[in-house]
């Protein structure tokens, strides 16, 4: 794909990307530049000096197309997000006294976000500050409860969020636990990469845990554990919208790739 501004080619040919298009779009509309993509010739037309430049319907065909596409990636799965703690289980405690089921709440609900996006129906064990099974749950009860709900729901895929933890706070890094069934390696190993590729963190693997939600959970199940909430700079990164937000990202990436779609 080539980008042409005010009649001049930019230099470099881009691989046509649907974030790269969004991307240019939402650039020109808080600038008020004209744009539109002409996708028989794979270029993007932008004026810059011409904000009242109405977007040609070849944009909104272009957008469709995307939108089509990607709709069309994740239809018919069923995944079950887990935000690990809530409501009466604060989780880990950082050292500025954010909360790991703050952290992993607002990652699940981005990532279940971008899952639909994508066409998946996700199925939530919680979507608010709450215990999964009652008020005032034991930790047996409620992890008992998010497995029910994913085997009840007979997702594809169950994905647990979590923060690590440790009496060190110079322990950093990122963590994707698996059961070591063939299904759910391949899943944990995927995820884990696109995290530690795309927050930064250390990598500190894919690995096997003898987990309660990963041992009775029907389906491929991984536990993730995104960084550090002990680290004062993983506890920022935890903590901020984008950090959430790629955390999210990069867990789609992963089951995008785990369907190879
Ligand atoms: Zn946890």
């Amino acid at each position: 794909m080539r980008i042409m501004i005010d009649g001049r080619y930019l230099p470099g040919n881009t691989r046509v990307s649907r974030d790269l298009l969004i991307t240019l779009r939402n650039i020109a509309r808080t600038l008020n530049w004209g744009i539109r993509y002409d996708a028989q010739r794979e270029i993007v037309l932008i004026n810059s000096k011409n904000s009242s430049l109405p977007p040609l319907p070849v944009i909104n065909q272009a957008d469709d197309r995307i939108e089509d596409t990607e709709n069309a990636r994740l239809a018919g799965k069923v995944i079950c997000l887990d935000p690990g703690h809530g409501g009466s289980d604060p989780g880990a405690i950082g050292s500025t006294g954010t909360m790991e089921k703050d952290n992993t709440l607002a990652i699940a609900l981005l990532l279940r976000e971008k899952l639909e996006k994508n066409g998946a129906t996700v199925v939530m064990t919680r979507d608010a500050d709450s215990d999964a099974a009652h008020a005032d749950a034991s930790a047996g009860e409620e992890l008992a409860a998010r497995v029910e709900i994913a085997n009840q729901a007979e997702a594809d895929l169950f994905i647990s969020i979590h923060n690590d933890s440790f009496t060190s706070n110079t322990a950093v890094g990122t963590t994707t636990f698996h059961y070591g069934d063939k299904e759910s390696v391949k899943l944990a190993t995927l995820v884990q990469r696109c995290l530690a590729d795309k927050l930064g963190t250390k990598n500190r693997g894919a690995r096997f845990a003898s987990l309660y939600v990963l041992r009775y959970t029907d389906m491929p199940a991984i536990l993730v554990e995104v960084a550090f909430i002990s680290n004062p700079v993983e506890e920022m990164l935890l903590t901020s919208v984008d950090g959430r937000d790629n955390a999210a990202e990069s867990i789609c990436d992963g089951i995008l790739k785990f369907f190879k779609v």
